[in-house]
């Protein structure tokens, strides 16, 4: 009968108004319904209901991870600083990253994704072709601090992310480890009941080169992407590519456009622009005028809008000059239209109203302009509404004009290549008895940030709905009246708990039904039965949260019904 959960020994407190901060709708439910509580900015409790739920995604990763052959393991969150500074991360993360001291004076960080030291583990357990491949994975807390923790665990502070690393040999390898993540995860949102569409994505502060995302549409989604109607081509704004065609440029210099193959690596960009491609990213985003004006940190790419305002208007913005820009195509681009190179656009982002936003517009394929001129390539009167892409942009593939959605990043699959195998020489013998450098893919799921998007894509006016996989129970028992119901509403949720469902039974005394009611749509467990006028007779009403639909039963056909 351990399946049995009675809400009048349960620890909940549901809540009639929002949280006077909660802007989005997984904040005001969850925090309302009793799943979670606030402890500090971007820092949460997971209660009683939310623990299940969160549980019960972690349940679906794990079964889906097992099923592609990945092995559990679980590395510590706190990590001394040294294999992030041979990285370059530890620099790179800035304000991002949690740091902290130990006793001794000891520099430590909270992991806030762990491809150095999985790749540290891999290099002392593997030592031989033999050893490979291997996908290894972790559900683990993560610690990032978040500039603008919001939007309740969709952004935490501390959240749960489930990571996996994939260790090969050989390319193949690498893109078939790829494509068994790839798999997982549609499988996972699937079974989790997320719609979602998967887009190309940059690869960021991962580095690395192919790289897509999960997305979840929402209003509340701090991403934005674009999705073509008339074939397939969908990619979160930060990676969309024009075709790049020369300019008819005039003013101080030749708009340059890199003439790269369809998925150019870091080394060909680096190549074209004459430099060396560097491993370690740099700092460098806008110069104006030869000085630097912005400066993005690699990992939150925000900078100074203000300041760079200053700048903007006369001068001559010198996009790309030097290795600052290798590996970071992510960070700004000319908008390179039919006619050519046509302006450079900003994503316009919720941030700007607060001084900061992100100057990307990226740019997976490389397309980079050089020699950029204000004025006349790109507008700068306005330039803080101009977003990436918008609605009605033609499609880079077939020309239909794009639509424009917002979503919640719940995903993102990367191939890493040998970024971190080289940085910490992990080789394993070859088949010829020579060293071979190992090939890495690193994945990510957010948890925690699921259960917000789950939350913020299936709840209604009422409150919570979730499906029923996720749910914190199966059905919803409610006793509404006295004795009598409470007696058969304890009596059929024993027996449903016996035939292996999940009960949540409402027995508090002394709420009345209408609270109890309520209480239950907000909950969002998606079958509620209620004992209520026709218990004498042994009749419930069994209603779908959903739907709304309901019908009366016999505790028999209930039963019969839910099971
Ligand atoms: P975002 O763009 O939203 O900041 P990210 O691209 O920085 O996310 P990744 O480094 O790709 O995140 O991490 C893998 C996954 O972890 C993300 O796809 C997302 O689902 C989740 N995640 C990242 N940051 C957070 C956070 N602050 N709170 C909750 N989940 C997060
Ligand atoms: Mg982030
Ligand atoms: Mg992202
Ligand atoms: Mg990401």
């Amino acid at each position: 009968m351990a399946q049995v959960q009675r809400m009048s020994r349960l620890m909940i407190k549901t809540l009639r108004d929002d949280p006077a901060d909660a802007e989005t709708l997984n904040h005001k439910l969850l925090v309302r319904a009793g799943y979670v509580r606030r402890t500090a900015a971007g820092i949460w409790s997971w209660l009683p209901l939310g623990k299940k739920v969160l549980d019960n995604v972690s349940r679906v990763v794990r079964e889906e991870m097992d099923a592609i052959g990945g092995q559990e393991v679980l590395l510590p969150a706190l990590l001394p600083k040294e294999a992030y500074e041979a990285s370059g991360r530890y620099e790179e993360y800035g304000d991002l990253l949690f740091r902290l001291k130990d006793r001794k004076g000891a520099d430590y960080l909270l992991g806030p994704t762990h491809e150095e030291v999985f790749t540290q583990v891999v290099k002392d357990m593997c030592s031989s072709y033999k050893d490979l491949p291997v996908i290894l994975y972790q559900i683990q807390t993560k610690y990032r601090d978040e500039a603008r923790p919001r939007a309740g665990v969709l952004r935490g502070r501390e959240f749960q992310m489930k990571d996996s690393y994939s260790f090969d040999t050989t390319d193949e390898g690498l893109a078939e480890a790829y494509q068994l993540h790839r798999a997982a995860y549609i499988r996972i949102f699937e079974r989790l009941g997320l719609d979602h569409r998967i887009v190309s994505a940059v690869s960021g502060a991962m580095g690395g080169s192919a790289s897509e995302e999960f997305l979840a549409p929402a209003p509340a989604g701090e991403d934005t992407f674009v999705d073509c109607p008339g074939c397939d081509y969908a990619a979160n704004t930060e990676a969309v590519t024009f075709k790049a065609t020369p300019a008819d440029a005039s003013g101080t210099g030749p708009v340059e456009e890199l003439d790269t193959p369809d998925t150019p690596t870091i080394e060909t960009l680096a190549a074209h622009l004459g430099v060396q491609a560097s491993a370690t990213l740099k700092n460098l985003l806008v110069k104006v005028d030869g000085e630097i004006v912005a400066v993005g940190v690699p990992g939150d790419r925000e900078v100074d809008l203000g300041k760079l305002g200053e700048h903007l208007a006369p001068a001559v913005v010198e996009l790309v000059t030097a290795e600052d820009f290798v590996g970071r195509p992510d960070l700004v681009r000319g908008y390179v239209g039919p006619q050519g190179l046509e302006k450079v656009r900003y994503i316009a982002d919720p941030r700007i109203a607060s001084g900061t936003a992100w100057i990307t517009g990226a740019n997976k394929e490389g397309t980079h302009a050089k020699n950029v001129v204000a004025g006349r390539d790109f507008e700068v009167d306005d330039y803080l509404d101009v977003v990436v892409v918008e609605a009605g942009d033609p499609c880079p593939n077939c020309g239909t004009g794009l639509q424009v959605d917002r979503a919640i990043e719940i995903g993102h699959i990367f191939q890493l290549g040998r970024k971190y195998a080289d940085i910490f020489s992990l080789d394993v013998l070859g088949q010829q008895g020579k060293p071979v450098r190992v090939t890495m893919g690193s994945y990510g799921i957010g948890v925690s940030r699921a259960v917000a998007a789950l939350a913020e894509q299936t709840a209604d006016d009422k409150g919570l709905c979730w499906p029923r996989e996720i749910a914190p129970a199966d059905v919803h028992v409610v006793a509404a009246g006295k004795a009598l119901q409470t007696e058969l509403a304890l009596d059929v949720s024993e027996k449903l708990g016996a035939a292996g469902l999940r009960v949540l039974v409402d027995d508090r005394p002394g709420v009345s039904p209408g609270v109890k009611f309520t209480d239950s749509e907000l909950i969002g467990v998606p079958k509620i039965l209620v004992a209520g006028r026709r218990s004498a007779e042994g009749v419930l009403e069994l209603k779908d949260r959903r739907t709304g639909e309901r019908e009366e039963l016999t505790v028999d056909e209930a039963i019969a019904r839910l099971t």
